[in-house]
């Protein structure tokens, strides 16, 4: 039997307890979500494995996260590379091809922030929304939906929901968690201000639920525009300009600002997150007083844990070694290993790849520099002689075979023992 959602089903899944569909037994259309998976967890099981496993990573974890080859030595970080979210949805999109193997099986776009995980994908027949030539509006009741760890917004699940789709919905237990939050300063009349990237797909989704009142801000300086406007008040128009794509509908910051709740993205740098919290704290305090900032401000932490620990490990990594460099795998569009190479690149050279075919050779490196929008090569990033010590992390949606890959190009590169090394393929980095 098809089960039809409710609008408030759909759009407060944070609250809701999730369903489970039906047993599936093969003959009738399944029911229309999935939220905990398809019951297919051990038949692919052997296929993940397969496609991001790495006994290299898996040995070095055992001897204490260090890998002693010759000249070199690589001190891993004591968190890195797939999160729990990720995990999870990299599983569900697997079980669902497994589950619907002769229906169109759709991702409304990047399931993570890994072009190596996403082409996988790609190569099983798994179609991509966001791909030119791809609609929405071509969508059929027969179509499979996958909605991404960051989830979708409001307005995209209700448009998906009208076309009648099967979802699975592999939407982060974390994110759910911030979108609570926001939920909940809607209802109390706030208006949310969140830290994070207004053009990321989680802070867009987030932004959708928070009932037509946010603000995002990026980062300290954008925050301190909005602090200052809620202490001094300004020029109206001009905050609208610069917000233009950061606020919602509607938006009117003498009146909108001044009951305001905070939340962030779930992959932002968290001292960051934390100071832009007090910021506000601070401004509303002194507009409008102590006594009024129970009525007036509210502040949950919604850094998720796994971003937490990775940026933590990697702070504890540069704290106890003396590093060369510091090399941070993950997509370019990933905002936790962005995060997690803003923290390395203040100590240390850092040198952000997207992918093991990053390193070209010895003597040049492809990667993004912090604070650059383009991918760049340098030269001679490798000592030639004498030891090297590399610090090695990995983003949430970073697989750990790119991990080992990464590891046994230096080990090749440091000891020159030539031959070709395998590296996991994919289409070409951008430029
Ligand atoms: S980074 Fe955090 S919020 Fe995002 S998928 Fe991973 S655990 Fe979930």
């Amino acid at each position: 039997m098809t089960v039809r959602r409710s609008t408030s089903e759909l759009t407060n899944r944070g609250t809701c307890e999730p369903r489970n569909p039906e047993p599936y037994n093969g003959s009738s259309l399944p029911p229309l979500i999935f939220r905990k998976g398809l019951d297919l967890k051990h038949e692919v099981a052997h296929v993940l494995a397969e496609s991001y496993h790495s006994d290299l990573v898996a040995q070095i974890k055992e001897n204490g996260f260090t890998h002693a080859s010759g000249r070199l030595t690589v001190y891993l970080a004591r968190e890195f590379g797939f999160c729990y979210g990720v995990d999870r949805a990299v599983d569900y999109a697997y079980q669902t091809r497994k589950r619907f193997p002769d229906r169109e099986v759709y991702l409304t776009g990047e399931i993570i922030h890994n072009p190596h995980v996403n082409d996988q994908l790609r190569a099983q027949g798994i179609r991509f929304l966001s791909d030119a030539g791809e609609s929405l509006d071509a969508l059929t009741p027969n179509d499979v939906v996958i909605l991404p760890a960051f989830g979708v917004t409001v307005e995209m699940l209700m448009a998906l929901d009208k076309r009648g789709c099967t979802l699975v919905d592999t939407t982060c237990g974390s994110v759910l968690n911030v979108w609570k939050n926001v939920r909940r300063y809607a209802d109390e009349g706030f208006t949310s201000v969140i830290h994070g990237k207004y053009w990321h797909e989680e802070t867009q989704a987030t932004a959708s639920q928070a009932h037509g009142k946010y603000l995002v801000v990026l980062d300290r300086s954008e925050a301190q525009i909005a602090c200052e406007y809620i202490r001094d008040g300004g020029d109206r128009q001009a905050f609208l300009d610069r917000f233009a794509s950061a606020v919602s509908a509607g938006f009117d910051p003498d009146r909108d600002l001044q009951h305001i709740g905070c939340a962030n993205q779930t992959t932002m740098l968290s001292s960051e997150s934390l100071e832009i919290g007090e910021m506000f704290r601070a401004a509303v305090a002194e507009r409008f007083g102590e006594s009024e900032m129970a009525a007036r401000y509210r502040a949950f932490d919604t850094i998720c844990s796994a971003t937490q620990d990775r940026q933590d490990a990697v702070i504890a990594l540069l704290a106890e070694q003396q590093l060369d460099l510091m090399i941070v795998i993950g997509g370019y569009n990933s905002s936790n290993t962005y995060n997690l190479a803003r923290i390395c690149a203040e100590k240390l050279p850092t040198f952000h790849i997207s992918e093991p075919g990053g390193i070209v050779s010895g003597q040049e490196i492809r990667h993004k520099p912090v604070g650059s929008k383009q991918e760049v090569t340098t030269g001679k990033w490798l000592p030639a002689t004498g030891s090297i010590r590399v610090g090695l992390t990995s983003g949430a949606s970073t697989p750990d075979n790119l991990v080992g890959a990464v590891i046994q190009r230096l080990d090749e590169l440091a000891n020159d023992v030539g031959g070709e090394l395998p590296i996991p393929s994919r289409s070409p980095a951008p430029r």
